[in-house]
């Protein structure tokens, strides 16, 4: 790798992107990302007004809608014109040149690409679903990732565009891990990101989505509005939550996170200290780093309590 200036590549990558942002925005196709957005909002949107769960409020007067409808356009839209693309651009260029540097030149474990297409894409759907699901775990198990992910979990009602309300900090966590698969099984065929991006987002916006569903024997595999609420649950059956799946819970079952009961009503949505959560977008883009960074002071965990915890406090608030 020879000497390059960070910089430079920044604003070269940047300038690539523009380029690119603008014809794509200007070509509306079905396998253009910045169109398959919209769809799936509508999609969705549609699927909460013909089926709604909680009927106390509309799709549109639900808490937080339009901040989330933002947080839709800020996440797919506004922080790529930001520069975040060049960002994990030059993030990625300089992985590749540490690999380079440690002497492995070109880190291909497997040549993915000499097997048939099919099989290739559901090697690396299955790589990038759990890489998915791994590090969703992690931002609940590393205090200080929960510090960022905790905007997403401090929503009281859901709704389709819910699942963009979180901090762009979990990019940083998702990125690398994302990027893995590709790396190491030499592929990078564009029409498998068009199918993982329709699958893949449109199984996030739809758990969130506040429809009636029953999808019983489905939840097994994949991920609906009737597991995911669970996972937001102020007080779940587990110290790190459950349910983390973004589009197969096979990993949940895998490693017995997997929670599904049909007996007991709905959780209560939110986090711990829901009162100190800032409403608006500013609060809650400055709100984790504060907290996280605040070194020295050992805080309480304030990860979501159990159940049992939480029967506990209560006892002992009585007496
Ligand atoms: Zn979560
Ligand atoms: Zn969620």
């Amino acid at each position: 790798m020879e000497n390059v200036n960070i910089f430079e590549l920044f604003g070269q990558y940047f300038a690539a992107f523009k380029d690119n942002f603008s014809t794509q925005i200007a070509s509306p196709a079905w396998d253009n990302p910045y169109y398959i957005i919209p769809a799936i909002c509508l999609l969705t949107f549609i699927l909460e007004l013909a089926l709604p769960k909680k009927q106390k409020y509309s799709v549109t007067s639900r808490k937080g809608f339009w901040l989330d409808l933002f947080y839709v356009i800020f996440i797919d839209y506004l922080l790529l014109l930001f520069g975040f693309f060049a960002l994990a651009s030059t993030v990625e260029y300089l992985f590749r040149g540490g690999l380079e540097a440690i002497g492995i030149a070109s880190p291909v474990l497997f040549d993915l690409k000499s097997t048939p297409f099919i099989v290739q894409f559901f090697v690396v759907f299955l790589l990038m679903d759990f890489m998915q699901w791994f590090g969703h775990f992690l931002l609940h198990r590393v205090d200080f990732l929960w510090n960022f992910h905790k905007i997403h979990h401090a929503q009281e009602e859901l709704g389709f565009a819910s699942t963009r309300h979180f901090h762009w900090m979990e990019y940083i966590v998702f990125k690398p891990l994302l990027f893995l698969p590709f790396l190491f099984l030499n592929f990078s065929a564009a029409e498998f990101i068009v199918i993982y991006l329709w699958i893949g987002w449109f199984f996030t916006f739809f758990s969130h989505c506040n429809v009636k569903v029953n999808a019983r024997w489905f939840n097994y595999i994949f991920i609906s509005p009737e597991t995911h609420y669970w996972h937001h649950a102020k007080a779940g059956p587990m110290r790190y939550g459950v349910n983390f799946a973004s589009t197969l819970t096979i990993w949940d079952h895998i490693f017995g996170f997997f929670y599904y009961p049909k007996d007991e009503k709905e959780p209560e949505l939110g986090v711990e200290d829901q009162e100190k959560m800032p409403r608006t977008f500013i609060g809650q883009f400055v709100l984790p780093f504060v907290e996280a960074f605040r070194f020295g002071q050992r805080k309480k965990r304030q990860q979501p309590m159990t159940r049992a915890e939480r029967r506990r406090q209560e006892k002992k608030k009585m007496k």
